[in-house]
């Protein structure tokens, strides 16, 4: 169940992720990982600035949650994201052992570009995890998460979809 608690983390996270600009093209993509009420680490998505496909917030996230926490395995931590997570990080989500997702802006509130296969959603990639318990909660802050990014109508020219 989302709670006052969970928005505040996600009205953090898209602040964040403002530092980016707060038009779609810049890429205003945040995530903070949060264990027993403390910060772990917070991340802006970097693929651009790093040339690295693989740098999404999340993925940035957990490389200093891990640190930050002295260990890799990061049960009982939620991670905040101001979009729903694409599968490769909702595969490093159940990897790391997060116990919650909660997400912003859902697929069904953004452009296609966002994620890279065309029906498996997140709950997809979780329901089949040989864990049981990781819950996924989306929609917190959700208008406010979905105007940061390209809408499912958006004309969207061909270079700026990561996904193609
Ligand atoms: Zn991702």
């Amino acid at each position: 169940m989302i709670d006052d608690n969970d928005r505040a983390w996600m009205r953090e996270a898209i602040n964040l992720a403002k530092t980016k600009g707060t038009a779609p093209q810049d890429t205003p993509i945040a995530a903070i990982i949060v264990l027993n009420g403390r910060e772990l680490s917070r991340a802006v998505n970097e693929t651009e600035e790093t040339c690295d496909a693989t740098a999404h917030a999340e993925m940035m996230a957990f490389r200093g949650a891990g640190p930050a926490h002295g260990d890799m395995d990061l049960r009982g931590a939620t991670l905040y994201s101001t979009l729903q997570p694409c599968g490769m990080c909702t595969m490093a989500s159940i990897w790391a052992k997060v116990g919650r997702i909660v997400y912003g802006a859902g697929r069904g509130d953004v452009h296609q570009m966002y994620f890279e296969d065309r029906h498996l959603d997140t709950m997809d990639f979780i329901k089949d995890a040989f864990r049981n318990d990781l819950v996924l909660e989306g929609g917190c802050l959700r208008a406010e998460c979905a105007a940061l990014y390209f809408a499912p109508g958006d004309e969207v020219p061909v270079d700026e979809q990561g996904n193609l």
